[in-house]
């Protein structure tokens, strides 16, 4: 795995994913040129987690490529991220919500969302509680710019394997419970799973999975 190139390494993950789970290439902290050599091997979504740097990255690479913000992300950026992004996977709050609604029926866009749930036993994780959840929903599918497309979460950073299969089961309930509620086809997505946990997540129904550092190798902060 070290040795190997984006692109080899690229194409052993697609290839152990099952039909139906998209890969979203997680490039936050990496460069631009490694972002185009996953691009040049066919990979098209990709994910960021800061304001400046995806902004900084949508205007040097190709306009097909579809990116996800998956990082907290605070009121007063989320003008930037709705013109960049075409998904947010991170709401994680009503007021977030809200402003996220609000800036894009301002540029006239309609942004695809995922709700993010906490289940995991960090408290630096962010996230709504399970409980929280269904008028979360309620409340997005009211909003004209939003559409709501599933649930993102993170299972506890453990080694204990059944920890984090409880936590994907936890996040895939919360998935389940909403999707009957919604009763909406766009409804669909699930992601769960990083480079250190896909194998359960998939397991569990993953229908995403965010993988970074087994594509681009370590990160440097
Ligand atoms: C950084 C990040 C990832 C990717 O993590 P890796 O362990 O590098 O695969 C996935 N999801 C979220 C929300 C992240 O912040």
């Amino acid at each position: 795995m070290a040795a190997a190139s984006i692109s080899e390494r690229l194409r052993s993950i697609r290839e152990s994913l099952p039909t139906g789970v998209t890969l979203v290439a997680v490039s936050k902290f990496h460069p631009a040129e490694a972002i185009k050599e996953a691009y040049e091997a066919g990979q098209r979504d990709f994910g960021e987690s800061r304001a400046q740097e995806l902004s900084a990255k949508v205007q040097a690479l190709p306009d097909d490529i579809r990116w996800h913000f998956i990082g907290h992300l605070q009121t007063n950026k989320v003008r930037h991220i709705v013109a960049h992004a075409d998904m947010i996977q991170s709401v994680d709050s009503l007021r977030l919500l809200r402003v996220i609604n609000q800036e894009a029926a301002k540029i006239g866009k309609t942004i695809d969302i995922l709700l993010q749930v906490h289940v995991a036993a960090e408290e630096t994780k962010t996230g709504f509680l399970p409980s929280e959840l269904n008028d979360a929903a309620n409340e997005a599918l009211t909003m004209k710019s939003i559409r709501l497309r599933g649930i993102m979460g993170m299972a506890t950073n453990t080694d204990c394997e059944e920890r984090i299969r409880t936590d994907f089961r936890s996040i895939r309930r919360c998935f389940d419970s909403i999707a009957s509620l919604v009763h909406l086809p766009e409804f669909d997505i699930l992601s769960m799973g990083m480079s250190d946990d896909r194998p359960i997540a998939i397991a569990e129904g993953s229908t995403m999975v965010r993988i970074g550092t087994d594509i681009f190798g370590m990160r440097e902060y």
